[in-house]
């Protein structure tokens, strides 16, 4: 892959970019330069942003009908391209081969998963004489992170979709060329002109546009804790509604009737989920103190199955970091754990022995971790796990708790009914009970830090609705 990309999509068209900044693409297996692509800027956000709002003129008032064909249409055109989206991912971001097979795949078929949704919401209802009806929120700019930037980009598409509105897109950066590809295919659905807009450039540029623009209405974001925040800040003046969907520190809560040969493997897939650069990654693993020495066997000798390698190889199971930034930033935090007293089990600083180029880090494990170290508080977004010992339930749970993060839990035990119990105290927007699963019409989202607002299912759809009432005298 050599590739120069010059357009945006705006109004139904590819078009050259008015912004002519360029930024390398580099490929984290190697460092290697792979292609390069033309930073959009705020005139092309004003433009795309314009486009959209024409068409909202027609489109906010599509019938459940309407928007139900969109979906197929939008389902069917992705579909096409199922490899070369995952091949690019691979390529361009360093996602391990099998994992990214399934991103995409989940991606595309949340626009099924919107259809199906859409059914169940009802759009209309009346008593006496009053009807109160649900309407799109008007044009929505939709911001991705670069961990899975094309199922986010598929999510919030579906659920907009769903629900009326018409949408500027602003991927991530480090994302352009799985962008690209994705707007390709979805370009052959052949979608109302101006329905869909994708501006491709940075955050403070096209990002910050879309977030003060006055003819945006909703912004819904994956990405930081710190730009979400300052999209809060910044989306106030307009009055726009925000969906953030921002970082996690997630506890896996090991119950003491857990059995350690299913368990262990468990946690640390949870652990080390998209090379660690996994906003739902379990990376306090939380221990019954009696269980300590039998959990560090455990873990040492799962390791095996986490090899690092080529992304492209089906055998790998962690892949590069995406960037040399994010290479250091997860050196930096091992480095911090080391200082501050914990201890490591498995991994550390530097390279794996073999590798002398790429993004690659050791999977690392750290055990006795108390929960106020850094490493056990901060984000890391890497393939780092913190064991933490407990002594009760309770001081598992308040542990877990003692988080400003509060996105995913996980409980691992035999006893169902102990690790419902369990669960339900948790204070986090999911929480899986004995292994990573998925519902496409389970809500997504975070209490606390990790956000506001929830994506999936009816839920996803809902954010980007409004409720008027209208009653006759
Ligand atoms: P980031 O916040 O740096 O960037 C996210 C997006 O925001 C990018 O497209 C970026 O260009 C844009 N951006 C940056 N500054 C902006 C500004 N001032 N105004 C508008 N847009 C701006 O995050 P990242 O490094 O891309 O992603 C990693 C983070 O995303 C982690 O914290 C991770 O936990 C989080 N994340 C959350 C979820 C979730 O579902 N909760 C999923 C994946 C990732």
């Amino acid at each position: 892959m050599n590739k120069t990309i010059t357009t945006h999509y705006i109004d139904g068209a590819f078009v050259e970019s008015h912004g002519h900044e360029m930024l390398d693409i580099i490929r984290p297996k190697d460092s290697q330069l792979i292609g390069r692509v033309m930073l959009g800027d705020e005139e092309d956000t004003r433009r795309a942003i314009a486009a959209a709002k024409r068409a909202f003129a027609t489109y906010g008032r599509s019938t459940k009908e309407d928007r139900t064909e969109i979906l197929r249409r939008l389902h069917e055109a992705a579909s096409a391209r199922l490899d070369d989206l995952t091949g690019a991912m691979v390529e361009e971001y360093g996602g391990v081969a099998q994992f990214a097979r399934l991103i995409v795949e989940s991606g595309v078929n949340a626009f099924l998963a919107a259809e199906q949704a859409l059914q169940q919401i009802p759009l209309s209802r009346s008593w006496n004489k009053t009807t109160v009806t649900l309407e799109p929120v008007g044009v929505a700019g939709l911001i991705t992170a670069w961990n899975a930037n094309a199922l986010f980009i598929c999510l919030k598409l579906a659920s907009a979709v769903a629900a009326g509105c018409t949408v500027v897109i602003k991927p991530s950066e480090l994302s352009s060329v799985q962008t690209q590809v994705l707007v390709e295919a979805l370009h052959e659905a052949r979608l109302p002109k101006g329905l869909l807009n994708v501006v491709t450039g940075l955050g403070t540029t096209v990002g910050a546009e879309l977030v003060r623009n006055p003819d945006v209405d909703k912004i819904s974001f994956t990405g930081s804790v710190a730009v979400g925040q300052s999209i809060m800040r910044d989306a106030a003046a307009t009055m726009k509604r925000v969906t953030l969907e921002l970082g996690g520190k997630s506890p896996t809560i090991l119950l003491d009737d857990a059995d350690l040969d299913k368990a262990i493997p468990a946690a640390l897939v949870m652990a080390f989920l998209n090379s660690g650069q996994a906003c739902a990654a379990g990376s306090r693993l939380l221990v019954p103190r009696t269980q300590l020495d039998a959990v560090k066997r455990a873990i040492a000798s799962a390791m095996h199955a986490f090899s690092v390698g080529d992304p492209a190889d089906p055998t790998t199971a962690i892949g590069p970091m995406v960037s040399q930034k994010q290479y250091e930033r997860v050196q930096s935090y091992i480095r911090k754990g080391i200082e501050e007293g914990a201890e490591l089990l498995a991994g550390g600083e530097g390279r794996p022995r073999s590798f002398d180029a790429g993004y690659f880090v050791k999977p690392t494990v750290f055990v006795n971790v108390k929960n106020d170290m850094t490493i056990a508080r901060e984000e890391i977004f890497g393939p780092v796990l913190s064991v933490i010992a407990y002594d009760t339930e309770d001081e598992a749970i308040s542990i877990a708790n003692d988080s400003r993060y509060g996105l995913h839990a996980a409980v691992l035990g035999t006893d169902i009914q102990r690790a419902r119990r369990v669960a339900a105290q948790l204070r986090a927007g999911r929480v899986v009970i004995n292994s990573m699963t998925d519902d496409p019409q389970a809500p997504w989202g975070g209490f606390k830090y990790s956000g506001v607002g929830r994506e999936y299912g009816r839920y996803g759809i809902e954010a980007f609705l409004e409720t008027r009432a209208i009653l006759e005298a």
